[in-house]
Formats: structure tokens, sequence, C-alpha cells
């Protein structure tokens, strides 16, 4: 239970919290203590050179016998219990005082009148007295060549207040270190909240409920900084489980189609007596549904190596012009067959670095597709030429074109336009094409209008060393 208490930022926050402002109070309490303590003791060493002076001028005027008599009259006039006076010879001998009856346990001492005589400057010194436990200030100092008063004065209202300034420190002290206490608790609880909300709605969104969202405060301060970042994280995994559940949906819709006929066949096969020529028609149509269903699966493969980054790519200087004449040589037919115009301009000398198995895959998805969705009397037009150090590859066709909302979604696993659904198709050609473009750092994207057909575009630097 302390564990967890203790492991709570709240706590912590508040224990810090506490703990700083009680270390910087101490500090002042210690600094200010220092310093009255010490300018008490400064006008207590003042008071005591001023008797000290006034002693050596009356020595000068009326000898040591005035001095004698100063020292009893300044004692009882300023009280005897707060002051004395002893006048001892440069020896320590004992020459006159003031009534020592309170003092007689404060002593002369040896080290302090050595100094003196050594220095001959004013020693001060703090006693205890030991009859009382009080403090006591005291000062050496000659006051004639062979004179040395001795002088103290007791330091009860100087230690009184330095009692009473405890005293109130400490209480003072109390009353912060709980004021901080309690304020920065409620300070770290506010903001604490705000992170508590998010840690709510994180709680309540489960895969059927991602619609919930945290509401800023909109005083741009960091939280709301983490309330917009945590919401536009829950508008992107929204958008990519929606994705998700549409790709699982038609690769389902998919996936039905080839197995409904395969099961057909076999069903066929199984209840109907047939001629060996029928079984074998039947057998050669379960061979073709299964490879459309494993090119599928293959293609799907394929797409997710290369976005987990593991595919296979081999990269090398290869001619461009050559290997888009070749596609064309192999599309020109089928597109003549549909009556439809073939036509390119490809420039000469085309060299890129590339993976040629992949990039032929891809290119040949375009011509693939402007033929498939190309009516008859239709045109089919490549382009090929080097712009900036980037080859670019055009596919126009004149068909049925793409709605422009869709520019973007062709290029999704299994996405296909509903107008095209009569087509042949997977819907995995496009984001094929764009993974294997992606592969070799270059662009893909389609442009033109349903009325006048579709572009594509292909956009490959020449040189893609050291991508994979
Ligand atoms: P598919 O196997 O369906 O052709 P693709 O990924 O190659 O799959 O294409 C996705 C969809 O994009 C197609 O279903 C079609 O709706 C649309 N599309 C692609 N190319 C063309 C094109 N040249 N003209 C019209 N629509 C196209």
């Amino acid at each position: 239970m302390r564990d967890k208490i203790y492991n709570t930022i709240a706590f912590r926050l508040a224990l810090w919290f506490t703990g700083i402002f009680a270390v910087c109070s101490g500090f002042a309490f210690l600094l200010f203590y220092y310093l009255a303590a010490q300018t008490l003791q400064n006008q207590i060493d003042r008071e005591l050179t001023d008797q000290a002076s006034k002693f050596t001028a009356i020595i000068h005027t009326s000898g040591l016998m005035g001095a004698r008599q100063l020292a009893v009259l300044e004692a009882q006039a300023a009280g005897e219990k707060l002051i004395f006076f002893r006048i001892v010879y440069p020896t320590g001998e004992v020459f006159a005082s003031s009534r020592m009856s309170y003092w007689e346990n404060v002593h002369i001492s040896k080290t302090a009148l050595q100094k003196l005589t050594a220095q001959k400057l004013n020693i001060f010194e703090t006693v205890e007295i030991p009859s009382t436990g009080q403090k006591a200030r005291i000062l050496y100092s000659y006051v004639a060549a062979n004179a040395i008063l001795q002088t103290g004065v007791a330091m009860d209202v100087y230690s009184k207040f330095l009692s009473a300034f405890k005293l109130v420190f400490i209480s003072a002290m109390g009353f912060i270190v709980l004021f901080s206490a309690v304020s920065g608790r409620l300070l770290v609880r506010e903001t604490l909240s705000r992170v508590e909300t998010i840690t709510r709605t994180a709680q309540n969104i489960s895969g059927s409920n991602l619609e919930a969202r945290v509401r800023g405060t909109g005083n741009k301060d960091e939280l709301d900084h983490l309330v917009i970042t945590f919401n536009s994280m829950l508008d992107r995994i929204e958008a990519l489980v929606k994705s998700i559940r549409e790709m699982s949906d038609n690769i389902a819709h998919d996936l039905k189609t080839p197995v409904t006929r395969i099961r057909g066949f076999a069903e066929l096969a199984l209840v109907q007596e047939e001629s060996l020529d029928a079984y074998r028609s039947m057998a050669a149509n379960t061979i073709e549904e299964s490879d459309r269903l494993l090119d599928m699966i293959n293609t799907m493969l394929i797409i997710s190596k290369a976005e987990a980054g593991e595919g296979d790519y081999i990269f090398d200087n290869i001619n461009l012009t050559a290997m888009i004449e070749e596609a064309c040589e192999l599309f020109a037919p089928l597109a003549e067959d549909k009556r439809i115009s073939f036509s390119n301009e490809i420039e000469e000398g085309l060299v890129v670095e590339a993976d040629i198995r992949m990039l032929q895959r891809a290119f040949s998805n375009l011509l693939d597709n402007a033929v498939k969705y190309t009516p008859g009397g239709g045109c089919v037009r490549v382009e090929a030429f080097m712009e900036n150090r980037t080859a670019v590859i055009r596919v126009m066709d004149t068909g049925m074109g793409i709605p422009p909302e869709f520019h973007e979604k062709i290029f999704d696993r299994f996405f296909r336009v509903d107008s095209s659904r009569t087509n042949s198709g997977a819907g995995l050609g496009l984001s094929l094409a764009r993974t294997i473009i992606r592969q070799h750092r270059g662009e893909i994207y389609v442009s033109g209008n349903l009325s006048k057909g579709s572009v594509f575009e292909i956009r490959l630097p020449i040189n893609n060393s050291g991508i994979i």
C-alpha cells in the first residue's frame, strides 16, 4: 500500500514540492539567524570597546585610582549582574574590579592575556558562566601601558532574542511545510486529473468503441498538446482499423469466388457421371482457379514483405528502355485483340538502378489495367523519358477513368472501383506496383478524369544505391 502511494506521481511531486519549500526556507532561516547573531554580537563588541575607551580616558586624567572608581560606578549604574570590570596587570594580577559576586566564576584567561600582549589588539571571547549556564562576552583591552581592562557583559537579551527568533521560525516553518504540502497536492491533483481523463478514455477504448476522444481545455499547454496528439493518434488508429476491416471484408469476398468455383467443380465431378474429357476440363478449371488463388496469396505476401522491409530485391543498373519496349511488345497483341490502338514513345538509353523483375511486375500491372479498363476503339499510350535525373514512365488510356475521390484509394489492397467489378481482378495489382516503386524510392500516382480516361505516372530516381 505504502509502495503504491509512493509510486504515484501525485505523491512524489507533492513530496518534492514540500521538500524544496522546506529546504529553501531552512536555508533562508540559517542565513537570517547568522546575520542577526552577527549584528547583535557586533553591537555588544562595540559597547565593550566604548567602555574600554572610557577607562583609557579616565586613566589618562585621573590615573589607575580613577579607573578603580569608574569600574565600581559603571557596574552599579548598568547593573552588576549585567556587566563587570576588572583592571589587571599584564601578569594577570588583579588591581581593581567591580563587585564580582555574580561573575566570580569568570576567570582571567592566560591565553587571552598572552595574545593581547603579543598583538596589542583587543581580544574578544564568548564564555559560559559555569554557575548560571548563561553566556557572556568578554573583552581584554590595554587601557594604560601596564593596565589591562577585562570587561564582560551578559548575553541574556541576545540569547533570548535568538531563541525567540528560532521559535518564530520553527512555527513559521511548520506552517510553510503544511501549506506547501496542501497547495502542492492541490496543484498536482488539478494537473493530474487531466492525465487521469486521458487514461480513462484510453481504458474505455476497445475495438468497438474507437469514437471516444478526450476534450482539451484549449489553453494550449503541454497537456493540451498531449490531448491533441492522443486524439490524432486515435483518429489514425480508427482509420487503420476501418481499413483493416474493409480489407478483410474484401479478402473474404475475393477468396470466396474462386473457392466456391473450385468447390462447384469438385461437387460436379462427385455427383455426375461424365466423360474423361469433361473430368479433365473440370480438373483444368480447378487448377486455373487454384492458380488464381495462389497468385493472390503470393502477391499479398510480396506486398507484406516489402512493406515490412524484407523484400529480396536485387538492385542493378538496368536498361529501362529495353524493359519497357519488351513489355509493350507483350501487351500490344492483347490491345489489338480488343481493337485498342496501342502506341509508345520511349526515349533511347534510359538506365536506372532497379530490380528488373520487380519493376517489370509493377509496369505490367499498369499496362494490364490500361488494356483491361479501356473499351474497344480506345487508345493506350506509353511514354518514357528522363527528367532531372528521374526516369518518368507514363501509361495513358482513354478508358473508363477513375473518380478523383478514389485516386488514392485504388492503391489500397483489395480496393476496386465498383464500376470495374465486372472485369476480372483482385484489387492487388496497384497496391503491389506502389510497394515496388516505393522500394525503388520512386513515386506512382494517377491523374486524368472520368470521361477522358486515366494517366498513371511512375517517377524513378536513376540511382538507388544504399536503399535496401
Ligand atoms: P484490379 O485487379 O482490380 O485491376 P488493381 O489494383 O490493378 O486491381 O486496380 C485497382 C482498381 O483501380 C481497379 O479495380 C480499378 O477500379 C481501378 N483501375 C486501375 N487501373 C485503371 C485504369 N487504367 N482505368 C480505370 N480504372 C483503373
